[in-house]
């Protein structure tokens, strides 16, 4: 069908290039289809987030051969994460795997990050920088496209299969009904960049200050004095404490445990909220025409707060499903429908566990408790940094038992 395909028509139209867009994009291109990406923005471009392309972007990332182009600009790796409680008792949890130590994803600021996958996709598909898709076109209940403004002019696009990546305000997901605003399964989180900032160690840090709680307070290291800096919380949380987390920020930069550090910092820019759709709630995200990905999806894990990961896995499973259908000429709603099918099967459970970790985590006590016993247990420790890496050490968020021998510990 691609081959047949002229002017304004697609095999597919992706809306918005940020990781889960530009990924998808790139994936379908590679098997000789004719895909449009769009984005409203041009790129290089900012986007609010820690900035951690996590362990489980790299599968991807590999799959994309892109690895080798982030290992030599220098972006920086992680090989643990630092956490420290409410009382200031901190720990430090490797990244391993089958008990060894390795190094985790990397830290690159996404108007860098962005800017390489888009450049990538470039590469391979029709892409369309500062044109915003106004609108969803449909056909007897079906998505066949989209209307979308570029230098002014607005243009109509059609094709088999529109894949909304466009993020949070989804203008996709919208028109298809599937946006909720259930504030118990989004998360409020503002950053800033600071340069100067003291005992930066190499590893992310995720501390629960008292001034952040009941969300937490990050550093995530850029360079040797470079960090990108925030905080989180769950929107029902911020809401019903009527909490100005950009106060919030300040307020854990000059606390008592961090003041030093920040002592000569300097924030670069400005500060920027937005808000995190997290997969606790499981959204529709299929239908006749159209599959989401993504934040339009909302498929931000819960307790880490990571949605590059489950988004450019989102695209890759898009990819197998809707490219397979693509390639023999068509995609039905089944096909839709079976996307989300097959994107629930992969990513359901550790979402579930990350959830479960996110509610008993939210408990300042367990909290307090964990970090605490794991300073000193190094058992506590390896279960830890297992329930970080494996799906299978993650069930034990579940199991009561694990609390128990926790408090033995
Ligand atoms: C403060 C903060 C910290 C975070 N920290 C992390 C972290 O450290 N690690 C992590 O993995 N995740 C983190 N996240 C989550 C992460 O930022 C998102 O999950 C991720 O950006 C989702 O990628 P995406 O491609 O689905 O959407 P986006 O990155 O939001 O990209 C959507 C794209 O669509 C475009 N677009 C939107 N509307 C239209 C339109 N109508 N027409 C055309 N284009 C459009 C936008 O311009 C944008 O380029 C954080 C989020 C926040 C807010």
């Amino acid at each position: 069908m691609g081959a047949l395909m002229e002017g304004n028509a697609f095999d597919a139209i992706v809306v918005g290039a940020g990781p889960s867009g530009s990924t998808c994009a790139c994936l379908l291109a590679e098997r000789g289809l004719r895909i449009l990406l769009l984005d409203k923005e041009s790129f290089p471009r900012d986007k609010p987030c820690g900035d951690a392309i996590g362990g489980k972007a790299l599968n991807v990332i590999e799959r994309l051969g892109l690895m080798q182009e982030l290992s030599e600009k220098g972006f920086p790796r992680n090989s643990g994460i630092i956490f420290s409680s409410p009382s200031g008792n901190e720990v430090e949890i490797p990244l391993l795997e089958n008990g060894k130590k390795v190094s985790g994803g990397f830290v690159c600021k996404r108007e860098d990050f962005d800017a390489i996958l888009f450049q990538h996709a470039e590469k391979k598909c029709k892409a369309m920088e500062k044109t915003e898709v106004v609108d969803v076109l449909s056909e007897e209940g079906k998505v066949v496209g989209v209307k979308a403004r570029h230098d002014g002019k607005e243009e109509n696009y059609y094709c088999n299969v529109v894949i909304g990546a466009d993020g949070v305000n989804s203008i996709v997901a919208r028109k298809a009904g599937c946006l909720a605003a259930d504030s118990r399964h989004y998360a409020a989180a503002v950053r800033a960049y600071y340069s100067g900032v003291g005992g930066l160690r190499g590893n992310i840090e995720v501390h629960f200050v008292p001034e952040s709680m009941p969300g937490y307070f990050w550093i995530f290291p850029l360079s040797k004095n470079e960090a990108n800096v925030g905080v989180g919380m769950l929107l029902s949380e911020a809401k019903k404490r009527k909490v100005n987390l950009e106060q919030v920020l300040l307020q854990c930069i000059s606390s008592k445990k961090f003041a030093q550090r920040f002592a000569s910092a300097k924030l670069q820019g400005r500060m920027r909220g937005w808000s995190l759709p997290l997969a606790s709630a499981r959204r529709k995200c299929s239908g006749d025409g159209f599959i989401l990905l993504g934040d339009a999806a909302s498929l931000v894990d819960p307790f880490s707060g990571e949605g590059i990961g489950n988004g450019m896995k989102s695209a890759a499973i898009a990819d197998e499903v809707i490219g397979t259908a693509l390639a023999k000429g068509q995609v039905t709603i089944q096909d839709c429908l079976r996307y989300e099918g097959r994107l629930w099967e992969e990513i359901g459970p550790d979402v579930g566990y990350s959830h479960a970790m996110q509610k008993v985590l939210s408990n300042g006590w367990v909290l307090e408790l964990a970090i605490s016993k794991a300073k000193r247990s190094e058992w506590l420790r390896e279960e830890l940094a297992g329930m970080i890496a494996s799906r299978e050490a993650k069930k034990k968020a579940r199991d009561p038992f694990f609390y128990l021998r926790m408090l033995l510990a």
